[in-house]
């Protein structure tokens, strides 16, 4: 811990919260962190932990979001440094996060596709239906698809147990059960009020909470909950296949020849309760491309609640002096981890703007910063 090291309590264990702390930590700066419940168990541990920026692109393409160029580049970025946090907290603790280079399959070939993908410097390779079959025997892809050899994926739960491995082992706090009922500034000083009545004094407070972050600051005003739902089956052996990426359906492989099956998009729900229907719904939308899925014995079944802000773009930056937000990386958050933790970092650490991240800083901002790339 360095000794001019800011005082900074992250509310939320998540995604963002739990990265961002990780990536103070590697500067010297180590955090308190709050959570009203059990660290990584909100949208986080819902996860399918896919890192596809070539995928999520290709599916925003008809995005009206002025962000949207913003958006490919902040995603390209994260992905590119999700090999070296992968390794990285492997070799600190000792736990594999399950990073596979595996690449997305996308069941269209339509004309152009491929060059609208270059041109966003996603690499595309036209797979035919044989191909396909060769490659992926069990998978029938009639129609070919389009194979995006830069996406990857993390299992969420290895990533949780790392981090908070990482965290433990370099001196970080980490409360659970302990939910921030109000934050204030005082002068330079920001006062953070558990449920319990105890108070946290910081110099920075970053405002992480996922969707129930608009209960603590107008900062976060506008977001809003996403339910999720996805079903784990016993794939019986690992299928060694990329990620399928059906549009209203995907299809992730994990570790111990697991399958994900996700996800519902449920606008405005809140509720963690799963619903039977929606896994049949799931299971049979990728019938249509994996027909025996429907006898795979199911393992698993779960809601996760994702954080959304209009225009399903992320907002992260500095709110008010000493006030950071990481908010609203809705389907994103374990994606985009990498890059919003670094570049906030760097804002709480060198008051240095990062310029991937500038497009999605909330409005009132940032005068007085040096930007760097
Ligand atoms: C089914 C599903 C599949 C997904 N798949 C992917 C994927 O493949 N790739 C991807 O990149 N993203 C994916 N996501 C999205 C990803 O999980 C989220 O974008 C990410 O977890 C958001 O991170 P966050 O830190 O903002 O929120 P969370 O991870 O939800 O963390 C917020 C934390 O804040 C805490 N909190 C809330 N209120 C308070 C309070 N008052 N005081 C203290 N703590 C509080 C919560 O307890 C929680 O732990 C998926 C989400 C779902 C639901």
């Amino acid at each position: 811990m360095r000794k001019d090291a800011p005082r900074v309590c992250i509310i939320g264990a998540g995604a963002a919260g739990l990265a961002l702390a990780y990536a103070l930590s590697l500067r010297g700066i180590n955090t308190l962190i709050c959570d009203a419940g059990k660290a990584g168990h909100g949208a986080l541990a819902a996860s399918a932990g896919m890192i596809a920026p070539g995928a999520e692109i290709w599916e925003a393409r008809d995005s009206a979001s002025p962000l949207a160029g913003a958006f490919a580049a902040l995603a390209r970025h994260s992905a590119s440094h999700w090999p070296e946090w992968a390794h990285r907290l492997s070799a600190e603790t000792g736990m594999d996060v399950a990073y596979r280079a595996c690449g997305s399959l996308i069941p269209v070939r339509q004309t152009g596709m491929a060059q609208w993908l270059a041109g966003r410097d996603i690499e595309a390779v036209s797979l035919d239906a044989g191909a396909v079959r060769a490659r992926m025997p069990g998978l029938v892809l009639p129609d070919g698809a389009i194979f995006l050899p830069g996406d990857a994926q993390i299992s969420a739960p290895h990533l949780i147990s790392a981090l908070m491995a990482a965290l433990a082992g370099r001196g970080v706090s980490v409360r659970e059960n302990a939910r921030v009922a109000t934050l204030q500034r005082h002068g330079d000083v920001w006062q953070v009020r558990l449920a319990t009545g105890e108070m946290i004094e910081a110099d920075f407070v970053v405002l992480a909470a996922g969707w129930a972050a608009a209960d603590l600051h107008s900062a976060a005003a506008g977001i809003y909950p996403v339910k999720g739902q996805a079903v784990m089956l016993d794939a019986g052996t690992q299928p060694d296949w990329p990620l399928l990426r059906a549009g209203d359906v995907y299809l992730a492989p994990k570790p111990g020849g697991r399958l994900l099956v996700g996800a519902s998009v449920e606008p405005g729900r809140s509720d963690a309760a799963t619903e039977p229907g929606m896994a049949t719904a799931l299971i049979e939308r990728a019938a249509r491309y994996l027909p025996h899925i429907a006898s795979m014995p199911r393992l698993a079944h779960w809601a996760g609640i994702r954080p959304a802000l209009p225009g399903l773009m992320p907002r992260a930056g500095l709110a008010e002096p000493g006030l950071v937000v990481a908010l609203g990386a809705y389907r994103h958050g374990v994606m985009l981890a990498p890059a919003i933790a670094e570049g906030l970092a760097g804002l709480i650490d060198e008051s240095r703007a990062d310029m991937l991240l500038a497009p999605f800083a909330p409005d009132t901002v940032n005068e007085g910063l040096s930007s760097a790339g």
